[in-house]
């Protein structure tokens, strides 16, 4: 059996070792497009804040990884698949046959169109590339302009805080994180950010970027001696045009990771899967759903069918020492009930989000204890009982809610 992968993150390498521990024959190739060894995204930041070294970034600790493994590593791009030929063309034209094949291009950073963004003072910070830039081009005290106060957006602007450098964020939405979180925890966010030294600009957007910052739609400048975009992700699926592969927001997949392509399968950020809450399929783009797709997927290839539950899409920040997490349907459902505590001195925020007596969703900031027994109500769809009422009149008691509707005496 010939596997081949296309991606060498987190779902791709998942995937390949998965294959090789249930098929020790297989020849399996992982090609991917990177000058690195298969790395991380999600140590960038450690990388800036100069916790780690590059090698820090590494997958996998050995440089012999994959060969000990017998997993073949090829750099190269794929510029096409041809599935009903079960081959794909490599950049260099050559060819590469397989038998089943799993996409796990991952996503990129989507660049703003605004005058200006082609200058040498913009970068992303999505790549080991663009940190290696970062670093070079922001010592401490330097300014930086980051368009985007999004996820990674704000992950972004945890490391640049943490480096010591003058910074200033700007969210076009009304408010931080606002496809994250609700208002009034945004609040808190902006807030904490702001009584740390950042400057935040929420609700206006950047009209122009210029050799020495940004120009805002209402006519101010920020002076900036480099310039991120956070703006949002796209998914890599230019190579399929053309390819009987189903692209909608992202490459469509079915519970078995199989998409419309025979022996084709999909996984990670630019996989359009299955989501556990809502039961509808879309694009999660965080690293726990690509290390979930990746090994399942490879189980089904190998030939065992493993119907996937669903992922839930969750985040969790550490804003400059605040901590913040959404889980599942956080804005909640028609007809669903919910219960909030907001202590805006504490910087603390608590909103649970209800459908029946189950927690389908739900925001805290400032409330480290919770964030594992949060993730655990939701995904276990544990029936609270009379214990809904109770955490409507007090949500802080998740701890005593848990144990009592989840552990058996
Ligand atoms: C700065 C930063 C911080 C993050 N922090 C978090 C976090 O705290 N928590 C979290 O859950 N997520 C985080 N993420 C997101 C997380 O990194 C992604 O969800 C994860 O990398 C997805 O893994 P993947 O394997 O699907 O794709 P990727 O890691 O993107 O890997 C895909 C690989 O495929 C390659 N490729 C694309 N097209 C081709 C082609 N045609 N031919 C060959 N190769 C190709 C790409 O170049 C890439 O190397 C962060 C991301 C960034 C940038």
């Amino acid at each position: 059996m010939r596997y081949l992968i296309i991606g060498a993150g987190p779902a791709g390498v998942n995937a390949a070792e998965t294959l090789r521990r249930l098929d020790g024959d297989a020849s399996i190739g992982i090609v991917g497009d990177e000058p690195e060894p298969p790395y991380s995204r999600m140590a960038i930041p450690y990388l800036l804040m100069n916790q780690i070294k590059e090698q820090g970034t590494h997958l996998r600790e050995r440089d012999d990884h994959f060969d000990a493994m017998g997993i073949e590593l090829i750099q190269a791009r794929v510029e096409r698949v041809e599935s009903a030929a079960h081959r794909v063309i490599l950049g260099d034209g050559n060819v590469i046959e397989y038998d089943k094949l799993l996409i796990a291009t991952g996503s990129s950073a989507a660049r703003p169109l605004l005058p200006g963004i082609d200058g040498d003072n913009v970068s992303t910070c999505w790549t080991l590339a663009d940190a290696r830039l970062i670093q070079q081009r922001v010592p401490a005290n330097a300014r930086v302009a980051l368009i985007g106060a999004g996820f990674i957006g704000s992950i972004i602007l945890e490391a640049l805080g943490m480096r010591g450098v003058q910074l200033a964020v700007i969210e076009q939405g009304d408010r931080m994180v606002p496809r994250m979180m609700a208002p009034n925890a945004s609040e808190l966010l902006k807030r904490w950010c702001e009584s740390k030294g950042v400057s935040v600009y929420t609700g206006v957007g950047v009209d122009a970027i210029e050799p020495n910052g940004v120009i805002l739609a209402n006519g101010t400048h920020i002076g900036a001696d480099l310039v991120i975009t956070a703006t949002g992700v796209r998914p890599n699926t230019a190579f399929l045009a053309g390819s009987d592969v189903k692209v909608e927001q992202g490459v469509l997949i079915d519970r078995h990771f199989r998409t419309s392509a025979a022996d084709v399968y999909a996984a990670g950020d630019v996989a359009q899967g299955l989501d556990f809450c809502t039961g509808e399929y879309s694009v999660h783009a965080i690293q726990p759903t690509a290390a979930d797709h990746g090994h399942l997927a490879a189980t089904n290839m190998s030939g065992s069918a493993v119907a996937y539950e669903g992922s839930m899409n969750m985040n969790v920040l550490d804003t400059l020492g605040l901590l913040s997490c959404s889980f599942g349907t956080w804005q909640g459902v028609e007809g669903g009930e919910h219960a909030e505590l907001y202590a805006p001195d504490d910087y603390r925020y608590l909103s649970l989000q209800f459908e029946d007596d189950r927690v389908i969703g739900a925001n805290a900031v400032g409330l480290s204890q919770h964030v594992g027994i949060l993730r655990g109500l939701i995904q276990r769809r544990t029936p609270l009982g009379d214990w809904k009422q109770r955490l409507q009149r007090d949500p802080t008691r998740l701890m005593e809610a848990y144990l009592a509707t989840t552990q058996v005496i």
